[in-house]
Formats: structure tokens, sequence, C-alpha cells
């Protein structure tokens, strides 16, 4: 399906994000025959590939690692054909027939456009996150818990991101304080039940932090209970953010998103303007999964294939 524009190659499909969505979508797009570009500005896999254990993706009962998962995704992907690029997207033009893909390197042109660019970290933005990131604040437990054998951490968030990271941590951390703005975890049951029995982990309920300290490197948490309204310090080596997410759409000029960024789609992944559709963590959804990534890249890349005929 894909021919010349001027000098310029057109792409069936341009796929924005090399994650369990996109690379979905790079399977059944490829097993139709399109000729697929990925574009991906990290690694394969996304966010998942920098989790420790997939466990809920059916098929394999024992689980398996997010980076092992992650490759496994990409080979597959790749073996019908799909071409990858490692590049960040800066801005696309969906204006026309052929859309125009800016990256930082160059420019693709593609007839259809599957977004799955995911989400990134939340932040709390209170005064030292951006100063101490990454001199003790962390938001990727598998990239880097191994630095705080060990040594004191906290973990801030209730939901599944805070609790599962921190459940992995306590392989390498001797102590670890899960604080929380409210006094119950968002996470689900399986999980809460095994934190709440890990000896190494205690938790500070109703509790916010505003702000990190430490000069060359975190040293101090300043936090807030939010019923009491008493405040305190807490001392730590590390501090990993799980506060929630949000979408990656710095690149989007005049699709339709709701209040949070999010991209509105239909339930066939089509977005507000005809040959672009959204999958994965990205639009708005009620499950942000790995199978439901993978469900949304089957079904955009089909509705691309139709909407090419
Ligand atoms: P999330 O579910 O949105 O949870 C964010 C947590 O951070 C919540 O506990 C929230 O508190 C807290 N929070 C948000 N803003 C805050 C602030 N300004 N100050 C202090 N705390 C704040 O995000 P997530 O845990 O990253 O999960 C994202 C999605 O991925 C979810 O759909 C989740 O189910 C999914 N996920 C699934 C798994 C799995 O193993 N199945 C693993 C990871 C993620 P409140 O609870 O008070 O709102």
């Amino acid at each position: 399906m894909s021919s010349g524009k001027g000098q310029e190659k057109v792409y069936d499909m341009i796929i924005l994000g090399g994650g369990p969505a996109g690379l979905t979508a790079a399977i059944y797009g490829g097993r139709a025959n399109l000729e697929i570009l990925i574009v991906e500005h990290m690694m394969s896999g996304g966010e998942i590939a920098s989790t420790d254990k997939l466990d809920n993706y059916p098929g394999f009962p024992e689980g398996i690692t997010g980076s092992e998962f992650g490759q496994l995704l990409e080979q597959h992907a790749l073996r019908f054909g799909a071409e990858m690029i490692s590049a960040s997207i800066d801005v696309i033009d969906t204006g026309g027939e052929i859309k125009k893909v800016s990256t930082s390197k160059g420019d693709y042109y593609g007839r259809t456009i599957v977004i799955a660019t995911g989400t990134a970290p939340g932040l709390l933005g209170v005064p030292g996150e951006e100063t101490l990131r990454g001199k003790g604040i962390s938001f990727c437990a598998t990239c880097d818990g191994f630095f705080f054998r060990d040594k004191k951490i906290a973990v801030i968030g209730g939901g599944d991101s805070a609790v599962k990271e921190a459940i992995y941590l306590t392989r390498f951390a001797s102590e670890i304080v899960l604080i929380h703005r409210r006094n119950k975890l968002r996470a689900v049951p399986a999980l809460q039940n095994q934190i709440l029995q890990n000896p190494k982990v205690s938790f500070l309920w109703d509790t916010v932090v505003t702000e990190f300290r430490g000069d060359q490197a975190l040293t101090t948490l300043a936090t807030k209970n939010l019923k009491d309204s008493t405040v305190g310090e807490l001392y730590v080596d590390g501090a990993f953010l799980y506060v929630g997410r949000i979408p990656n759409t710095g690149f989007l000029k005049g699709l339709e998103v709701d209040g949070q960024g999010y991209i509105i789609t239909s339930e066939e992944m089509e977005t507000s303007i005809p040959g672009v559709f959204a999958a994965g963590d990205v639009r708005r959804k009620y499950l942000r999964q790995v199978i439901t990534a993978a469900s949304d890249g089957a079904i955009a890349a089909m509705m691309a294939v139709r909407y090419l005929e």
C-alpha cells in the first residue's frame, strides 16, 4: 500500500511508541501487509520494560520479567516487517491526507498514525523535586533499586505502582517507609496483602511530602500530616515517586483530549482526526494494563487497515 511523495517514503502506518499498544498494532498491521514505521524514544516494551515482573498477562503462569516481555514484543513486531527507529517526537502534523511526524531524527510521512506514547511519571510539584531528581529521587525501582542496598528509602504513593515497586525494593533496602496521602491504599488487594505483611515496610498515612532536601543528594523529606497538620522530617537515602501518571501528548496539536490530557477515542480507537488512532495508556480509558493496551493496539491497526481501504 506504500508509495512515494516526492522523494519521501510514505508509510501506511506510523506508530508512535513501542510499548505493548504500539507493538501489537505493528503485529496486526504487519500481518495485513502494511508498511509500518515505529518511533520509540527509549526501550522497546515501553513502561512495562522497566517493571521487574509482569504477573497478570495471560499465558505466563509464572510471570515474566518486563524487559524480557518487551524484547519478545519487539521481536514479534519486527518479524512482520515493521521498521523501528529510536527518536523523540517533536510534533505531528495531521492536517492533510498524508500526515507528517517530525522527530529528532527527521521528518516521516504516513497515511495513518497510531499514537501509543503512553504516560510519564507524575510529579508532586514541591521544592527540591527537580534539583534532586537522579540524586536520590527516582521514578524507576528496577533501574535504581540496586543503588539503595541496605539503605532507608521512602516510596510515595498508594496505587498499584507504588505498592508493587515498594515490594520489589524490599530486596535491596533495609527499611522502606511508604508515604500515602490517605489512610487506605488504592492498590489491588493482592498487592496490599503482600505489602502490609512485609516487615521491612512501615507506613506514614495521611501524609504528604512538602519538600525534598539535601545539598549534593537527597537526605531529608519534609512531611505534613493532612489530618492534624503536624509537620515532620524523615531522613532517607532515597525516595521513589509513584503519584500517578501524565499522558505523553506534548507533541499533539488539535486532537481532542480530556481534562487530564488523555486522548479521547471511540471504542474503535478513532481520534477526532480521520486516519489518526490512539491506543494504550495515552487514551482515556477505564483500565490501564498491558492486556488492554495490546487489545487497543490490535483494534487501532485493524481500523487503520479499514481506513486505508
Ligand atoms: P494511580 O493508580 O493513579 O495511583 C497514584 C497514587 O498516587 C494514588 O495512591 C494517589 O493517591 C497518589 N497521589 C496522586 N497525586 C498525589 C499527590 N499530589 N500527592 C500525594 N499522593 C498523590 O497511579 P499508578 O499506581 O501509577 O497506576 C497507574 C495505572 O497503572 C493504574 O491504572 C494501575 O492500576 C496500573 N498499574 C497496574 C499494575 C499492576 O500490577 N496491575 C502496576 C502498576 C500500575 P489517592 O489514592 O489518594 O488518589
